[in-house]
């Protein structure tokens, strides 16, 4: 029996997870391997929050809850996210997913109708393409250029975005850690207003900016109405297993979000959401002491590569990720992250990965302590030298 064409799709985006899949097989087996792939945090989620969870889970949280989420959770999200974006959010906004990549689910299912085009800046979130083909919709790219920080290529936009039903952002920005300027936000608005397309704005990075600030598109004038924003706890918290997150959308939406997670998941535990919110409860403190390292380890990955000038990098405004130019190697990305996992034991993403403007780059997840990470991108220098001059 044949599969549906829509799910048959799913598996043709988004490369790269071989070399991760070896990467891990490598480190179980005891290799001494520095993984630099995925985006997970080295730490484990914080013990008192791990404890929040045990609580509510004695206390009796372990039956089915409502489809929305817990009422107060909720609310602590409508509210932070006023506070911090001005515009008037309360709980009906509000529907608790399983993680950020839920919601991006829910996001496209409420927007698209079948065969709905969807524009996303290349490069992008590897999942993205196989998202939008969930929903049946069609994703259509936006190349984007490391020589312009990967910025959003507005112009490019506007000419498309007659024929889009949707686009789907991403700021601060994995993979290449580009935090979109307010005027940037601002004409990505305009146009969004001026050939009504819903906007999807994945945010699940909003607590680690290191340069500039982070804007959030619903909070520009007009844009509520025409927004879905994509939170989650995995990033900001240190709680990528435990699958919580959010979007925020249009109150009339968001009814038909919880048909939704009756018609799938039937929610996130309750005892996770008591967690996550007794997280959120820690206020900024605990959100900052997740992304400081992340702060220090970008610091002195740029002091190391700004010492050299083979490998050039697009400036990590936000984010996990550094996202670095090995063309002048004459390798693809795939060719040499392959071959820096086989001479270096060093592992890191094959930029084509996230789409073909990424091609010839790698990325590399800021996952391990300073040292680790000073030690790999002085063997990645090392192994990109020899291979620009021929030396293998
Ligand atoms: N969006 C982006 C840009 C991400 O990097 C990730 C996770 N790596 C997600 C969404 C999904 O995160 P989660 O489902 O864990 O919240």
């Amino acid at each position: 029996m044949q599969l549906s064409s829509r799910i048959s799709v799913l598996g043709k985006s988004g490369g790269g997870w071989d070399l991760f899949v070896r990467a891990k097989t490598m480190v179980e087996a005891g290799e001494p391997i520095i993984n630099l792939t995925v985006g997970d945090h080295d730490i484990a989620t914080e013990r008192a929050i791990l404890d929040a969870m045990y609580r509510s889970a004695v206390s009796g949280k372990t039956g089915y809850g409502v489809a929305t989420g817990r009422l107060a959770f909720r609310e602590r999200i409508a509210s932070l996210v006023e506070a911090r974006t001005g515009v008037p959010t309360d709980h009906d906004n509000v529907v608790i997913l399983n993680g950020g990549q839920t919601a991006l689910l829910a996001a496209h299912l409420a927007t698209l109708t079948p065969g709905d085009q969807v524009a996303v800046f290349d490069p992008y979130y590897p999942t993205y393409p196989a998202t939008i083909s969930a929903a049946a919709g069609r994703c259509v790219l936006i190349p984007t250029l490391t020589d312009d920080n990967f910025d959003p290529d507005l112009d490019e936009l506007e000419r498309i975005a007659p024929d889009m039903r949707s686009l789907l952002i991403n700021s601060p920005n994995n993979p290449t850690g580009n935090v979109y300027a307010r005027e940037a936000l601002e004409r990505i608005a305009d146009t969004a207003q001026r050939h009504d397309l819903w906007v999807v704005s994945d945010e699940v990075y909003w607590t680690q900016v290191w340069d500039g600030e982070h804007c959030s598109i619903r909070a520009l004038p007009d844009m509520m109405e025409r927004c879905f924003v994509v939170g989650s706890m995995s990033k900001s918290h240190a709680m990528t297993g435990s699958r919580v997150g959010w979007l925020i959308g249009p109150k009339h939406a968001m009814p038909a979000i919880a048909d939704l997670v009756v018609a799938t998941t039937f929610g996130v535990p309750e005892f996770i959401q008591e967690a996550a919110l007794f997280a959120l409860d820690q206020g900024t403190d605990l959100e900052q002491r997740i992304a400081a390292p992340f702060r220090a380890r970008r610091a002195i990955a740029l002091d190391i590569l700004d010492a050299q000038q083979l490998v050039r990098y697009a400036v990590p405004k936000g984010g996990m990720y550094l996202m670095l130019d090995i063309r002048s190697t004459g390798l693809s990305g795939e060719q040499f992250a392959e071959r820096l996992l086989s001479d270096a034991q060093v592992a890191v993403m094959p930029g084509e990965s996230f789409g073909n403007c990424a091609a010839g780059h790698v990325r590399i997840a800021l996952t391990c302590d300073e040292e680790a990470i000073g030690i790999a991108l002085t063997r990645l220098l090392s192994c990109a030298a020899d291979w620009a001059s021929g030396r293998s």
